[in-house]
Formats: C-alpha cells, sequence, structure tokens
C-alpha cells in the first residue's frame, strides 16, 4: 500500500473556517491536487466581509522581518491570483493608487525619508502642489495634509472577491459543509474532526482557519497561543451638501490612520476602529470621524447610511498572525488583525509549503 507520502495527492484536507484565509487555503491546496473540505456554519458573517478591502503591501515602511517578506510575497502573488479569479469574474480586479496622508509634520518627515531610501518608481511624495493633495485639501477644507502614493497597491472589493472565490471553490469541486466544529481529535493516523450536530469527518490533516475560535479547539495553554478579539467598526456616511463632490476624490486613501473610499458624489465609506471587545461601541460616528484637527462641515453634517462591524483576532505575546504546524497534520493559520485580506495569498502559500515538508 502507497503510504501519505507518496500518494498526498489523494490526502484528505479539512479546512475550519471560511473566512479569507480558510478560502485561499482551500484553492492553494486543491490547485496541488488535495482533496480538500471546508467547515464553516455562518461563513457570511466573518470579520472578512467586514473588510474595507485596501492592500498596503508595498507602502508598509517597514521592510525587513517576516511581515514585510509576507507582504512583498502577497503583493508578488495578488497579480496571479486576480488573472486566475477573473476567469469567474471578469471585472474582479484591483483598484490603484494608494494614498496614506497625515496632517503631522514629523511623519511626512518619515514619509520623505522613506521614500528617499527606497528609491521605488512605484511610491512618490505628495506635496501641496500636487493635484490629489489639491483636490484633498480642498474638500476637507484644510491646508496641512500631505503624504505619499504608491502605484503598486489599493484596492480589492471584499465582497467580490469572497464571492468570486465562492465561485472557484464550487469549480474545483471543494467540499463544503456548514457544521459547526466543536472538537479535533487524533485516531490512528486520522483526524477527526466533530460537528456540534455530532457528524464525524475524517481527514488526513487538519487546517484551522477559525479566527479567534481556533484556539477553542487546541490545547492553547500548552501550545502558548493567545488571540484576543479587536472589534473593527466601518460606516457608510450620506453626505448632502453642494459644497463637496466625493468623486474629486482619489478612489481610497488614508488620513492619519482612517480608511476612506468615495463611493458616489455624495457617499463615503470610513473604517475603521480598533476596540478591544467583542461588542461594538456606541457613538462610533465621532470616533471614525475626527481624524482631522477640524471637520469639515459636509462631514459633521454627514448621516450614516450603514454602520458595520467585524471581529478580528489578534495573538498575544508574538507577531500576527500565527501560522504553525502544531502537530503531524494539524496546521494554524490565525490571528489576522489587519490585513488578512493583503495577506492571504503569501499564508496559504507558507500553509501549502509546510503541509508539503510534511508530506515529504
Ligand atoms: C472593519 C474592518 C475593516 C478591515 N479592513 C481591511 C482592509 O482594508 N484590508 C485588509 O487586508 N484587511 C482588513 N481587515 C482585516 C480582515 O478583515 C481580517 O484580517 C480577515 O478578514 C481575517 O480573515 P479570517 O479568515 O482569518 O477570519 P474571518 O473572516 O473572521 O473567518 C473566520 C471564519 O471561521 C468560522 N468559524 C469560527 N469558528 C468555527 C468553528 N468552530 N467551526 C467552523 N468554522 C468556524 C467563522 O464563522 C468565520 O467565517 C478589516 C477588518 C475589519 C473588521
Amino acid at each position: 500500500m502507497k503510504s501519505l507520502k507518496e500518494n498526498f495527492q489523494k490526502a484528505h484536507v479539512v479546512i475550519v473556517g471560511s473566512g479569507i484565509i480558510g478560502k485561499f487555503n482551500a484553492l492553494e491546496l486543491s490547485e496541488l491536487g488535495f482533496q480538500v473540505t471546508i467547515i464553516d456554519p455562518n461563513e457570511l458573517q466573518n470579520s472578512s466581509y467586514a473588510a474595507l478591502g485596501l492592500l498596503m503591501g508595498n507602502i508598509y515602511q517597514k521592510r525587513r522581518g517576516r511581515s514585510w517578506d509576507l507582504r512583498k510575497q502577497s503583493i508578488e502573488l495578488w497579480p496571479q491570483w486576480i488573472k486566475l479569479l477573473q476567469k469567474f469574474n471578469s471585472e474582479l480586479n484591483i483598484e490603484k493608487p494608494l494614498i496614506q496622508l497625515t496632517t503631522n509634520e514629523e511623519k511626512f518627515k518619515k514619509f520623505e525619508k522613506f521614500i528617499y531610501e527606497n528609491n521605488d518608481p512605484n511610491l512618490r511624495s505628495l506635496e501641496r502642489d500636487s493635484i490629489f493633495i489639491k483636490n484633498i485639501n480642498k474638500a476637507f477644507q484644510t491646508q496641512n495634509i500631505k503624504g505619499i502614493i504608491s502605484f503598486k497597491d489599493g484596492r480589492i472589493n471584499p465582497f467580490a472577491l469572497l464571492q468570486t472565490l465562492n465561485k472557484y471553490l464550487r469549480h474545483k469541486k471543494i467540499n463544503f459543509s456548514e457544521g459547526e466544529i466543536i472538537k479535533i481529535r487524533k485516531s490512528n493516523n486520522h483526524w477527526i474532526s466533530t460537528t456540534r450536530n455530532n457528524e464525524n469527518i475524517k481527514s488526513d490533516m487538519v487546517i484551522l482557519c477559525n479566527s479567534l475560535k481556533a484556539i477553542d479547539l487546541i490545547d492553547s495553554i500548552s501550545l502558548n497561543i493567545t488571540l484576543k478579539p479587536v472589534l473593527g467598526q466601518a460606516m457608510e456616511i450620506d453626505v448632502n451638501d453642494a459644497e463637496v463632490d466625493l468623486l474629486s476624490l482619489p478612489k481610497q486613501f488614508n488620513i492619519n490612520g482612517k480608511n476612506i473610499i468615495p463611493k458616489s458624489k455624495n457617499k463615503l465609506i470610513i473604517g475603521s476602529t480598533d476596540e478591544y471587545s467583542t461588542k461594538p461601541e456606541e457613538n462610533t460616528f465621532e470616533k471614525i470621524t475626527n481624524f482631522l484637527d477640524k471637520k469639515p462641515n459636509w462631514l459633521m453634517k454627514g448621516k450614516i447610511s450603514k454602520k458595520w462591524y467585524g471581529i478580528r483576532s489578534r495573538p498575544v505575546g508574538e507577531p500576527s498572525p500565527v501560522m504553525k504546524n502544531l502537530e503531524d497534520g494539524l496546521f494554524i493559520c490565525t490571528g489576522f488583525y489587519k490585513n488578512g485580506i493583503l495577506l492571504a495569498p503569501a499564508c496559504s502559500k507558507w500553509v501549502a509549503n509546510e503541509i508539503k515538508n510534511y508530506l515529504y
């Protein structure tokens, strides 16, 4: 009889969690020929659907360490994924560029130093004479916004992305189950994942992509893995004011840490908050819109037309994300606090390589 190592393409992998991380892992492994089952009781209400979809890769200013390596790899992998995914949705794309702005002179000096030291044609500093800055200063009724532009970064619509990934998963005939996994255990050479309805799913490997809940399925104390919830809120704001045309602004930008996506002449999305809780704070309009010393009148008078939140998981005592081979055939890929959408391609590639190393 062939061993698992010789026959890895017949191996069955269970992926717990169908957020962006679970879906990317499923596709990556399915491309390698594995049989994949993805399990999630509530895939439409996760933090991936709450995301704004900004891909802040090349604009990231710490150019060393694991965090940069993952970003760099994701920047390279995204165009390949887009090409594949466009077979299922020809309109799916990364809207570029991405603009990061500040009103803080010290911060701007750091931006300039970063541009100078990296000498990257895809990154440029934006001074007061730039047309982008002129329009932004005019709309926000200020004079002191400056920043940088990255022509390689941008935004992907998370809803369109997740729906397209689902089409691809169906095309690859990846099994999908709506169960909630409440226990996993090793039995001989296999893993048994038990659902709340007492269904047992047998597999050769399990990958935990279920964010915060991953630690409920492992002995987190002896494995020394702690995750804490970080809630993020975003809102769509209607601006009924002839004073401003939001379409004069760039398609996506960040001012003093808040992400802004104009949707139409009088509608924009702003996000997100970092709340160390599982219940959304109230009165977030103030918190989300207070990113300048003086708020423009149109924003002050804005009305929330939609509001949503997602709960992310942040590792305690170690950097995000947590990607580990926990024991024979059990992998964890979680703790995506920020940038889970950006990092999904690099992280699923990392897991696939770990699995190949485990099998050979
Ligand atoms: C408001 C907001 C804005 C954001 N903006 C951005 C952005 O602009 N760019 C970016 O890159 N990132 C952004 N993020 C972060 C990004 O959304 C997350 O990093 C990413 O979605 C994490 O994906 P995930 O698959 O790990 O988790 P999730 O999407 O939360 O998926 C986890 C899944 O596991 C399932 N699950 C849990 N327990 C079980 C179980 N026992 N059995 C089976 N399934 C289970 C859940 O139902 C869920 O579907 C944002 C987040 C928020 C909240």
